[in-house]
């Protein structure tokens, strides 16, 4: 099924970085003013929702055991254990045909390892990495947050220095040092990218 739905699907971005490098907000704006009409793919995770988190808004949330099923059946384009968490998260091929048929872009907001398995089935997708200006000052963020525990921290930065690695495998590194100017360049990438589609 997965290959009904990819190649054909420029119309697609994926934004990854780390937790604490904005992604949150940024995503946030995006949804509230973009060059393009763009809708946020709703994922599935086996982590218990957070305080004013909805059910299918921010997340599909299940059990495990019904997550599996999912996989089993080949419900999703990607899926991948997060953080070390244990928990798992999957982007829904049910999602992106759902979008789709809107015919609007696609928002992914996805771990570098689901991303890189995205990027393969849909290599026409814009794709960028956001990142703060420094570790130290991702670790600032993330203790400034103050939402985290130590060990969540700690885990977290080591997350953090991993996916470093993956930084080159995406089309565009945004610096999300000062929120607004980030935004615009994220703004300014769909721009140029729907251009060059209605042009070409
Ligand atoms: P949180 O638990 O804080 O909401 O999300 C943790 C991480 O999970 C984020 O870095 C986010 O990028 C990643 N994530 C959310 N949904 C998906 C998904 O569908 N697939 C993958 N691979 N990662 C996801």
């Amino acid at each position: 099924m997965s290959d009904q739905i990819a190649g054909p699907t420029p119309r697609m971005l994926i934004l990854s970085g780390p937790a604490g490098a904005g992604k949150t907000t940024i995503v946030k704006k995006l949804l509230e003013a973009a060059p393009v009409s763009l809708e946020m793919s709703v994922s599935a995770t086996t982590r218990a929702p957070r305080p004013n988190e909805v059910d299918g808004r921010d997340y599909y949330f299940l059990t495990r055991e019904e997550f599996e099923r999912r996989r089993a059946a080949d419900e999703f384009i990607e899926w991948a254990e997060v953080h070390r968490s244990g928990h798992l998260y999957g982007t829904l091929k049910s999602e992106i045909q759902r979008i789709q048929q809107q015919k609007k872009w696609v928002l992914l907001e996805i771990d570098v390892e689901g991303a890189q398995n995205v990027m393969r089935l849909f290599p026409a997708a814009l794709s960028v990495f956001l990142q703060t200006a420094s570790m130290d000052e991702y670790e600032r963020r993330l203790r400034d947050r103050g939402t985290e525990t130590e060990e969540v921290i700690l885990r977290r930065l080591r997350t953090a220095r991993e996916e470093l690695q993956y930084v080159a495998s995406y089309k565009h590194r945004v610096i999300n040092d000062d929120l607004e100017r980030a935004v615009g360049e994220v703004r300014q990438l769909l721009a140029s990218r729907e251009a060059e589609l209605n042009a070409g």
